[in-house]
């Protein structure tokens, strides 16, 4: 039998990291086990945000963003750049450099904060005891008094679209290609595909996405959700609802798609094709058999409200349990736990976690949406404002978009806030804090913002629930 520690993390993605990093902070002796392999063949921390998710897709969405403002927009304010033209290699580059810093940073935190590394796959075979097999085959027992796994999310594959390396490609090889495909499809039309279509469509692709379902975002409010289509649609996105794809064949250099929708069956021909269509818990191999550890009907660890599994001292987080795959959902879940392992009292508050879109503009959202409110019988008021109406979002040639909140029409308590426009991922904390202490809409509107900005958007919209937005035509006298 090998150390014996007082917290074992099975997976060093944002939950299991950042669980590891905080349980050592409480004074508790840590482990932290990982798997995962870079090109080199080197054991690495960071899970699938750092190498293959939130990080390595901003690169390459902040680089093509840049591209088109260059190509595009800088004429608009004056500036003449001449003939633009990506270098796509270079940019693959600078977006690998920023994940080896990255992941070697989390190493680097783990030494700092005393967290033991363990390279290898983890299995708990006991409430108490966890195999680890190691790169070179062989199996050590560590034994600890709690365990959390943090074992992720995998990429679903669907049959229709079996992987083609280099052709039919899930979300990890998107981010890979190294040249801009000319047609480019794309199944699934959620938060990770509407980025990635993104990126190819700003560098050139002519991108078609196909999508089951008939409404866009759902998950968005409808009005903001309305506005994201049309916007993408004009950046040159062929976003096609109601379009189920039934199979796919690769022929030479090209992809052949076949897909249904409501007028019948459709093909449509790519040089590459992603499939975006969920991720799935990955829980292979970890949970040891006759430990106990339930999954749910999906898949999932089956967890309580603070994450624990259905065996003692075991805990799961993160994407391999219920709630949004977010992550930092995930790093908050770790948290959580650590300090409920320190013996401290802790709970996470799950109708406050934000959600955003890295588009251009950017989608972002907290709450409930004004349809969901409405279904759940609550009577709300709403106030929007847009950002065409916003002196900095004139100032920064970014007038698209706009701000919305939903609250309750009794108590004035916020309910949602949704934002579709440039920065909305650093607006919609507004909309967290608001949610998180039970502000009213009142609350927000009489907040002082500076000015000028793009979050006065937000207090105008605020104003706007009781209809005095100070910068646009008002539908109520005062009292
Ligand atoms: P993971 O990050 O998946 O980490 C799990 C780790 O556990 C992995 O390193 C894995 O190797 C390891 N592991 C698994 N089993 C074992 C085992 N038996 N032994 C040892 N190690 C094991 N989320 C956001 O919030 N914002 C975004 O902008 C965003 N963008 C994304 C873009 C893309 C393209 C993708 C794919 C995802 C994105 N996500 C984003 C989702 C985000 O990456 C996940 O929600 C997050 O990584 C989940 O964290 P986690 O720690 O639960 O799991
Ligand atoms: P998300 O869950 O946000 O990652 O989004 C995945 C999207 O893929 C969902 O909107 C699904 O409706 C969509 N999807 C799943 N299967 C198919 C399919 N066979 N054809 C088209 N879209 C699909």
């Amino acid at each position: 039998m090998a150390d014996k520690f007082d917290v074992i993390v099975i997976g060093a993605g944002p939950g299991g990291y950042v669980a590891a990093i905080r349980a050592a902070q409480l004074g508790l002796k840590t482990a932290c086990v990982e798997k995962w392999l870079n090109k080199e063949g080197k054991v690495v921390h960071g899970g699938t945000c750092l190498n293959v998710g939130c990080i390595p897709s901003k690169a390459l969405l902040e680089a093509s963003h840049k591209f088109v403002e260059a190509k595009h927009d800088f004429d608009d304010i004056g500036i003449q750049a001449g003939d633009v033209s990506m270098d796509v290699k270079k940019m693959m580059a600078r977006k690998e450099k920023i994940v080896k810093n990255l992941t070697g940073g989390i190493s680097g935190l783990f030494k700092a904060n005393g967290v033991t590394a363990i390279d290898g796959t983890g299995k708990v075979t006991s409430s108490k005891q966890v195999e680890v097999t190691g790169l070179d085959g062989k199996a050590t027992t560590y034994e600890a008094d709690n365990i959390v796994i943090a074992a992720g999310s995998v990429p679903v594959e669907i049959p229709p679209t079996p992987l083609v390396e280099g052709m039919v490609v899930d979300s990890t090889g998107a981010l890979e290609f190294d040249e801009v495909p000319e047609r480019l499809g794309v199944i699934g039309a959620g938060i990770i595909g509407l980025e990635l279509g993104s990126v190819w469509n700003r560098l050139g692709a002519e991108v078609t996405m196909l999508e089951a379902m008939d409404t866009f975002l759902p998950m968005v409010d409808t009005a903001i959700a309305k506005e994201t289509q049309k916007l993408l649609k004009k950046q040159g996105l062929d976003i096609r609802l109601g379009t189920r794809v039934t199979g796919s064949e690769v022929k030479g250099k090209e992809v052949l798609v076949k897909y249904t929708d409501a007028k019948g069956e459709h093909e449509a021909t790519f040089d590459k094709l992603i499939v975006c269509v969920g991720r799935r818990p990955y829980t292979q191999g970890v949970v040891g058999e006759g430990v106990g550890i339930k999954l749910d009907e999906r898949g999932f660890i089956f967890v309580d409200d603070q994450c624990r599994t259905s065996v003692p001292n075991v805990y799961a987080i993160g994407d391999c349990v219920r709630g949004q795959m977010l992550a930092h959902k995930a790093s908050e879940e770790g948290i959580m736990v650590a300090d409920i392992i320190a013996g401290h009292k802790a709970e996470m508050n799950y109708d406050a976690i934000p959600s955003v879109i890295y588009t251009f503009p950017e989608v972002a959202w907290v709450g409930l949406t004004e349809q969901e409110a409405k279904a759940a019988g609550i009577e709300v008021k709403t106030g929007s404002f847009p950002f065409a109406a916003s002196g900095r979002a004139m100032a920064n040639n970014a007038t698209e978009g706009q701000a919305k909140i939903i609250a309750d029409a009794e108590t004035d308590r916020v309910l949602g806030m949704h934002i579709v426009g440039q920065h909305a991922g650093e607006m919609i904390a507004q909309g967290v804090i608001a949610l998180e202490f039970g502000s009213s809409a009142e609350d927000l509107a009489l907040t002082c913002y500076a000015h000028p900005t793009m979050s006065e958007a937000v207090h105008e919209a605020a104003l706007a629930v009781e209809g005095h937005a100070i910068h646009m035509a008002n539908r109520k006298k005062r009292k």
